[in-house]
């Protein structure tokens, strides 16, 4: 069984019309507001003078996305009898919010700041280990999510590449789930299929020529179909295939810091080369917004490289994709196919 957010608003200026949209939904009670500190002065305070309306206003301010962190979360939602949590920031803190909330079964209230993956509506929640690994833990979807569209357009270009990179990954994901059900090895969801479709086909084939507020908004509804896909599913399935598996094996073994979005976005042009589907459109597409996603710029030597694609698959055991057929016959020379990418993405 799946639950929706209650409420979805993306737009401009919606910071300013929390009271508004608190007001609709009968949000009133105890309420935790969660940030970051440097997001906390700059939007947080917004929200909580709006949020005072509701109700007792206590504040949290979130340091990790640890699975520590997520439990000291949980303790003081649980000894201060929160109703709901708001979250207000990046993927730090809206995870962070997303596993607490889950944990003690109260509602959430997510305001994203940036919008660099499909983490913004999605039932996933990505905290780190004390080894400082991350693990993805399933968690429920917000019960509002509020995108206020002229703060996401201010932030750093870099999350916003990174969001398109996400959305873009859906391409070889769905090639995979297509793949892994004519093999016999799983049932796809039919719907969930097609709203992950959706979400790629309206970012591909936005025509935008520039990162304004219109492509924005695009690319935020994309980033949350992908979140009602996977939700729908059940599982990340429908938007993470064995493009995410690379990105995830390049995190577990070497640190990068690198941008989710744009890792899976490499891996993406990896696996559609490897699969010999259609790719170059979206060299086209992430080179007309100028995002880099070369092995180069995202500091991936060959050797990392070579070792990260064979690892990928042991990534998630679990999930079959048409890497494994690649990797079982050998059809491919990684030499090559770095040389490739590095003279086909500088
Ligand atoms: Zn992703």
């Amino acid at each position: 069984m799946f639950t929706l957010p209650r409420r979805l608003k993306i737009g401009p200026g919606l910071i300013n019309s929390i009271n508004t949209t608190f007001e609709l939904n009968n949000i009133n009670g105890k309420i935790l507001l969660c940030s970051d500190d440097f997001v906390y002065k700059k939007y947080g305070i917004i929200v909580r003078e709006q949020a005072k309306m509701h109700g007792e206003v206590l504040l949290f301010l979130i340091k990790e996305n640890s699975i520590q962190q997520a439990i000291e979360l949980s303790e003081q939602i649980i000894s201060n009898d929160i109703e709901y949590v708001i979250g207000v920031g990046g993927g730090r803190v809206l995870d962070t919010c997303k596993y607490a909330s889950h944990m003690t079964k109260r509602k959430f209230v997510s305001i994203p700041t940036i919008v660099s993956n499909d983490g913004v509506a999605s039932p996933i929640a990505v905290l780190k280990h004390k080894s400082g690994r991350p693990k993805s833990l399933g968690s429920t979807m917000p019960y509002v999510i509020i995108i206020d569209t002229d703060i996401i357009i201010q932030s750093p270009i870099q999350y916003i590449h990174a969001g398109i990179g996400d959305t873009i990954s859906n391409y070889t994901a769905l090639f995979d789930w297509d793949y892994a059900e004519q093999n016999g090895k799983e049932t796809k969801n039919d719907l969930a299929y097609l709203i992950s479709q959706t979400a790629f086909d309206i970012m591909i084939n936005s025509k935008l020529d520039r990162i304004d507020q219109n492509f924005i908004e695009i690319l935020v509804q994309s980033l949350v179909l992908s979140g009602i896909a996977m939700e729908m599913a059940g599982t990340s399935r429908p938007c993470s295939g064995a493009e995410h598996l690379f990105s995830h094996a390049i995190d577990y073994y070497f640190t990068k810091n690198n941008l989710h979005g744009l890792q899976v976005a490499l891996g993406t042009i990896i696996m559609a080369k490897l699969y010999d589907i259609e790719y170059k459109f979206l060299i086209d597409f992430l080179k007309k917004y100028n995002i880099k996603v070369s092995p180069l710029s995202l500091g991936i030597t060959r050797e990392e490289f070579k070792f990260c694609m064979e690892k990928a698959p042991e990534m998630r055991p679990d999930r079959y994709t048409f890497l494994n057929e690649v990797l079982f016959n050998k059809t491919y020379n990684f030499d090559i196919l770095f040389d490739d990418l590095m003279s086909e993405l500088e």
